[in-house]
């Protein structure tokens, strides 16, 4: 049996969900697959109980989240106002405040489960299939469509397979698109924390010979009760350690690591450890594939973008398909996605740049990096204009940005 599509969008994550969202209102029959369920969470929320996995999203990709109709829907978001950032070797740091730089927040630290039970919750009032627990065994093009094979036998096939399965895309790999991929030598050990004193609404970076690790503000329960989410990126084996640390010595192992700006750390959930690579596909389309999101490009999570580069793939595909179909063109040509790669590929090349320029100059213990980055932090701290900018871009402000991530 074969059911057929106009779009199939492989994997309901939080870019995947937005993909189809996006679409929602055109003309077409659109899917979504998941080998998960793709369902908004049901269980009673628990104001002390954290996604180990959260996002700082940008105002771009907060904007995109409404005007899907999404964000209101997010069940918690927390609005950070400030950020400081410094260097554990030197003398180096830097400070930015929302009300100093003009604007009512520095972003939003969202839960990505929060997320895609945001935009869950709209897709199933809307006509997209969701088709969870799908176990896709063959991906096939021929005659200008895609044919995947499923576990039990039956047969999908659509006109445009839009790739939004993650780092691992098995669609990217069916569709033979090759990766250039670089390790950044640092596995990110995450976890939610409890701390003995605020965070000031602030997220907090401290850079370390081991790599950085942030503190990213979560609110605070009513009975006053002071929560982060952690990631510590760190070299392979020293990530090791600390996922096998007892509980005891790695809350006190952690809160020196921070300098104990935050009291005792009094409590910590389930750690999990992420390896870390810097991936980018060198086509971003193949035949009837596209790939979005993680399935396009991944990169080191010490600035926080690549959902927020994921939403912006969002935006840029999406805005090319409605074109297409407003001139009753065929949405899946080859022009088509050329022009959604060119839009986003050099934007995201950019940032990965960015990450892996940062990542080297606060990794290396060479005197003359340790000066650059201590001077630097400090200078910029002095400038406010230099700051305005960071910030706007750093928001997704800078640029131009996708209809669908600006404000209406
Ligand atoms: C430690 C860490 C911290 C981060 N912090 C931030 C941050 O602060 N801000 C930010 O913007 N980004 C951050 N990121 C990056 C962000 O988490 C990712 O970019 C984002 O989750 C990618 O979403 P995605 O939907 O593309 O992929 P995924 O979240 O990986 O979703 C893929 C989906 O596809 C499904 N799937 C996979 N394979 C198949 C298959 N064969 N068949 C069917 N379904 C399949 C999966 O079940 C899943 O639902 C961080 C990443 C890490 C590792």
């Amino acid at each position: 049996m074969t059911r057929e599509y106009d779009i199939i969008i492989l994997g309901g994550g939080m870019v995947g969900a937005a993909m189809a969202l996006a679409l929602e209102d055109t003309s077409l029959k659109i899917a979504v697959i998941d080998a998960g369920a793709l369902e908004p969470l049901l269980s009673a929320e628990d104001e002390c109980a954290f996604d180990s996995r959260v996002s700082a999203l940008t105002e771009a990709s907060r904007t995109l989240l409404d005007n899907l109709g999404a964000w209101k829907h997010l069940r918690r978001k927390f609005p950070y106002q400030a950020m400081h950032v410094w260097d554990a070797a030197g003398t180096g740091s830097i400070s930015f405040n929302a009300s100093e730089l003009g604007v009512p927040n520095l972003g939003h630290i969202v839960e990505n489960s929060a997320v895609r039970h945001g935009l869950l919750s709209c897709l199933t009032e809307s006509s997209v299939h969701l088709l969870g627990g799908i176990d896709v065994q063959e991906l096939k093009q021929e005659k200008g469509a895609v044919s995947l094979k499923l576990r039990d036998g039956t047969f999908l096939q659509s006109r445009l397979l839009i790739a939004a399965d993650g780092a691992g895309s098995r669609a990217r790999y069916w569709a033979g698109i090759p990766m250039r991929e670089w390790d950044y030598l640092h596995h990110a050990v995450v976890t939610t924390v409890e701390l003995e004193k605020p965070h000031n609404d602030t997220a907090w970076q401290i850079f370390l010979d081991t790599g950085p690790l942030a503190f990213l503000p979560l609110p605070t329960s009513s009975d006053g009760r002071h929560f982060c989410s952690i990631v510590w990126s760190l070299v392979p084996d020293e990530a090791q350690r600390v996922m096998e640390l007892p509980e005891e010595e790695f809350l006190k192992y952690l809160g020196g690591s921070m300098e104990n700006r935050f009291g005792r750390i009094l409590g910590a959930d389930k750690r999990y450890c992420h390896p870390l690579r810097q991936r980018h596909a060198r086509q971003y389309h193949r035949g009837q594939v596209v790939l979005i999101g993680d399935a396009a490009h991944t990169i080191h999570p010490l600035a926080g973008q690549g959902a927020n580069l994921g939403f912006l793939d969002v935006a840029s595909l999406a805005e090319e398909i409605h074109r297409a179909v407003a001139r009753q063109e065929d949405f899946a040509a080859p022009h088509i996605l050329d022009r959604y790669q060119r839009t986003r590929e050099g934007h995201n090349l950019a940032m990965a740049g960015i990450m892996e320029g940062l990542q080297r100059l606060f990794h290396s213990d060479h005197m003359l990096f340790r000066w650059l980055r201590n001077s630097g932090l400090n200078l910029t701290d002095r400038m406010p204009f230099l700051k305005q900018e960071i910030v706007s871009r750093a928001m997704g402000l800078r640029g131009e940005l996708p209809e669908l991530a600006k404000k209406r």
